[in-house]
This record gives C-alpha cells, sequence and structure tokens, in this order.
C-alpha cells in the first residue's frame, strides 16, 4: 500500500493504536494541538513539535533565514496558544546541509531569537547535525496553562458559535504569488512571517464560554472537522461570513494562517466578542455554529446548502 492511501492521519491514527497498550495516565496525547501533562491540581504544561522540511514547507531561495527561524517558532507558539495557554520554553533541533553557509545559520538564529524575544520565551535546548540534502528544522514549545481553563477540540457543544480571529486564505495567496516568483507582495510577507495570535490564545484562556479552539494550520475545511471528530458534533458555516481578503475557497481550502477557530457558548457570544473588541482593537469574526449530527460541515451560501469538494492541505 502507498503512504498516500493511508494518509498523514491515517499513519497518526495506527501510531496512537499502536500505543494504546501503554497507559497515559492522566496526560492527555496525540490528537490535539498540544499534549497536556498535569502538574499538580492545579496547572499543566502542554507540549507541540511541528517540522519544517525544505521544499516541502519552504524554498531556500524563496525565504530568508531570519523568517524561516521566526515562522518555524511561530508555528509552534500558534499551537501553544490554541490550547489556551502560555508559552515558557521551547527546544530547537537543525539539520544543516554542508553548503548552508554561517551567515545563513546566524542570520537563522536572529530571526529566532527576534519572535522569542517579542514574547519572553527562553531557548532551553536542542539539536544540531548535519543533513545530506536538505535543511530541516524541528521546533518544541512548552506552555504553561489552569487545568479548568485549557482548550480542547473535544469540547463544542450543539449552539456554539463558531468565530475565527484574523482573515483568512491569506498566507495561501501569499503561497501563489511566491510560486509565480512574486516574493515582495503583502501576502508573500504573511506567509513567510505568520503572526501567531499567543496573547489572544493566553486571553481566550481564561474565558469560560470560550469551549473549543483549535489554531488554524491545514486549512478551515481540514481543521473545523477535527473539531467535529474530537466533540462529535455538526457545523453549519455560512460563505459569506468568512473573513477573506482573497477568495472563498482560498479562505476554506488555503493552510497556514495560524489563525485561531473556537467555538463560544451560544448566549455567551456577543458579551465574548465585545471583550475581545475591547482588549485587541479588533473583533472575532463568526463563521457559524456547532449543531447535532456526523461530524462534517454543512457549507452555505445565502442560507442554501451547498455541495463543494473542498479539502484543506494534505501530506500524502
Ligand atoms: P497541528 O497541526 O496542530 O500541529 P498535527 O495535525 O500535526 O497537529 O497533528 C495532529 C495530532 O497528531 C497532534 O496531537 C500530534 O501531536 C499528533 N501527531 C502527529 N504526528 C505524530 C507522530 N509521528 N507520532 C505521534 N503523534 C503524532
Ligand atoms: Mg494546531
Amino acid at each position: 500500500m502507498q503512504l498516500s492511501q493511508l494518509g498523514e492521519f491515517g499513519l497518526i491514527d495506527l501510531i496512537r493504536k499502536r500505543f494504546s497498550d501503554i497507559p497515559s495516565g492522566p496526560m492527555l496525547g496525540i490528537g490535539d494541538d498540544c499534549a497536556v501533562i498535569p502538574c499538580d491540581g492545579q496547572r499543566s504544561l502542554v507540549i507541540t513539535t511541528d517540522t519544517m522540511v525544505e521544499d516541502i514547507h519552504f524554498l531556500r531561495t524563496a525565504i530568508t533565514p531570519r523568517l524561516l527561524g521566526r515562522k518555524s517558532l511561530a508555528t509552534n507558539l500558534s499551537d501553544v496558544a490554541a490550547m489556551g495557554a502560555s508559552p515558557v520554553a521551547t527546544f530547537l533541533s537543525v539539520a544543516l546541509p554542508r553548503d548552508v553557509s554561517a551567515a545563513w545559520a546566524e542570520a537563522f538564529v536572529e530571526g529566532y531569537h527576534s519572535l522569542s524575544a517579542e514574547f519572553g520565551v527562553p531557548l532551553l535546548g536542542g539539536d544540531t547535525t548535519s543533513s545530506a540534502g536538505a535543511v530541516v528544522v524541528s521546533v518544541t514549545a512548552v506552555g504553561r496553562a489552569n487545568n479548568d481553563t485549557i482548550k480542547y477540540r473535544s469540547s463544542a457543544r450543539p449552539g456554539d458559535r463558531i468565530f475565527v480571529t484574523g482573515t483568512l486564505g491569506d498566507s495561501a495567496r501569499g503561497l501563489l504569488d511566491i510560486k509565480a516568483g512574486k516574493t515582495d507582495t503583502e501576502f508573500a510577507a504573511i506567509h513567510h512571517d505568520p503572526s501567531p495570535r499567543v496573547r489572544e490564545g493566553e486571553w481566550l484562556g481564561t474565558r469560560p464560554e470560550v469551549h473549543a479552539m483549535m489554531d488554524l494550520s491545514d486549512g478551515l475545511a481540514s481543521d473545523l472537522v477535527h473539531i467535529l471528530a474530537a466533540s462529535g458534533v455538526a457545523a453549519e458555516v455560512e460563505l459569506e461570513s468568512l473573513p477573506t481578503r482573497t477568495s472563498v475557497e482560498l479562505a476554506v481550502t488555503g493552510g497556514e494562517d495560524y489563525e485561531l477557530l473556537l467555538t463560544v457558548e451560544e448566549g455567551a457570544a456577543e458579551r465574548l466578542n465585545r471583550a475581545y473588541g475591547e482588549r485587541f482593537g479588533v473583533r472575532l469574526r463568526e463563521i457559524g455554529r456547532i449543531a447535532d449530527g456526523t461530524p462534517a460541515i454543512r457549507w452555505k451560501r445565502q442560507g442554501e446548502e451547498i455541495a463543494p469538494d473542498w479539502h484543506g492541505f494534505r501530506h500524502f
């Protein structure tokens, strides 16, 4: 069987099932943006790891080493934010081919440091090796949160309103620009230098009316289904309500937005959004609601259900 038949999530599922015989106790493992390890009665550590591979996640000729350093950290801080947690430390592993210059490596570290400094997150370790060809960067981030406010993918309830931060599809549009050789557009800059919603995630984490949360890395069409599957619910999404500066299709299928996707208790949604607006100067966008039913998205255009063949990014 080809790996493409198993698929990325088929492989993750195989790994998860193979390890189901080894008890993990109160720790939460595979399936959310971060693993959760309770420290005491009050708090937990959340841990995530993400890898970026040359020619799969980036082109060395298109992204500067400084921005690659920032982005490799940003994707991990985004997963910590998605749990409603605060980042406390990171670990950085790099495999570099011999044709990489010292100046390139220094600029990469400068970039990684600049985003670390923005959020005051120390680097506590890592690993450094050579590589036969590709630059590979693997980052592990650790965060901390109160046990009773950690946001899981599995907490969406029928009736919840669905919200997103920011706009969707900018990064995917940037990737199209980069592939067309236009590496200096506004969208290309967003693709190369995403802003993880660290402060927003921390703030939303403290709000009990926020039920489920995750970050958008593979595109709404894929990512929302993870919340639905984990929570055993369906969703209705109004295409007109999607916040996008590009196209609805890019907003739905485009990856790497690193915005937050959250579901909020029905009766508290307006109050939460007002408070969010006061705190961050911009509001969340409501894009639909959680409903009873099998875990799938019902896309609606002007109230009518449509059936597009949309999916997010796939590795295999
Ligand atoms: P995210 O996009 O939020 O980083 P992923 O889609 O990469 O999440 O992964 C989904 C879940 O599967 C996460 O909980 C992650 O820890 C887990 N996972 C992914 N790859 C592996 C692996 N090789 N072994 C164990 N768990 C994995
Ligand atoms: Mg994630």
